[in-house]
């Protein structure tokens, strides 16, 4: 409603439009549309971040990619870090590495330019937009770059299982950012086809997976010429983030 706290002390008078408001945001909810959706914004990180129809809601589980880029920037003896990411959203993971680390700039790719906006003006909200370039693309098509740290956290739900998942993520998650085909694998065979000539020579490659598809993964990036360097768990303890390098050939 947009009102200080003082005023709930008050004898409070609440216009019939501000009532009629209220139940419509608590009937939104009920039907199942997450509060993030309603408020606009979701915390991921440390910061705040904007949300439309066409992100995904950022999940915390999505954290472990952050923190695990950050350690990894660490061993890099070069100054600048340069990063990239697949499938951008909100920017919630690219803009908080940006935000963390101090000597580095980004690229954020999406496929779709209103997600981009929104990234953009995350960017902006956070203070990291001289930091980031942002691009309209399906996955790498139409653009060439070395980067020392990639991340992506596709869409990776297999088709048939996007109906069973909660109302908050079947209905108002955008599909093109769930979907990953029948067995989940689709996206992650497009990506890994080009992905090592964009890694520079000790880059880290790091993906957002469902727990069950580890070794499909791994077998996926094995055929492309890259390694398993280590996998993250998430939050609760499940295995959700795989870190690969180009294999080193003696
Ligand atoms: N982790 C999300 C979920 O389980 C899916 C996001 C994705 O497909 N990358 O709803």
């Amino acid at each position: 409603m947009n009102i200080d706290d003082k005023y709930l002390l008050s004898d409070i008078k609440v216009s019939k439009r501000k009532q009629d408001e209220f139940f419509s945001i608590i009937k939104d909810r009920a039907n199942g549309k997450p509060v993030s959706r309603i408020i606009k914004k979701r915390n991921f990180w440390n910061s705040e971040f904007c949300i439309n129809d066409s992100t995904l809601d950022p999940r915390p589980d999505s954290e472990v990619l952050v923190s695990s880029g950050i350690e990894l920037a660490k061993i890099f003896i070069k100054k600048e870090i340069n990063i990239l990411e697949l499938g951008v959203g909100s920017g919630c993971i690219l803009l908080s590495l940006l935000k963390e680390i101090h000597f580095s700039n980004g690229i954020g790719v999406d496929i779709d330019f209103n997600t981009v906006m929104v990234a953009k003006k995350n960017a902006c909200n956070l203070n990291v937009e001289k930091k980031v370039k942002f691009l309209v693309s399906n996955w790498t098509n139409g653009f060439k770059g070395n980067f020392d740290l990639i991340f992506s956290n596709p869409p990776y739900i297999k088709s048939d299982d996007i109906k069973n998942l909660q109302i908050e993520v079947s209905k108002f998650d955008p599909i093109i950012a769930l979907d990953g085909g029948k067995d989940g694998l689709s996206c992650y065979k497009k990506i890994f086809k080009n992905i090592k000539n964009y890694m520079s020579n000790n880059a880290f490659f790091l993906l957002e997976i469902e727990p069950c598809l580890s070794k499909h993964v791994v077998s996926i990036a094995k055929s492309n010429d890259l390694e398993l360097f280590s996998t993250q768990n998430d939050l609760s303890g499940q295995k959700r983030c795989l870190i690969f390098q180009k294999l080193k050939k003696n």
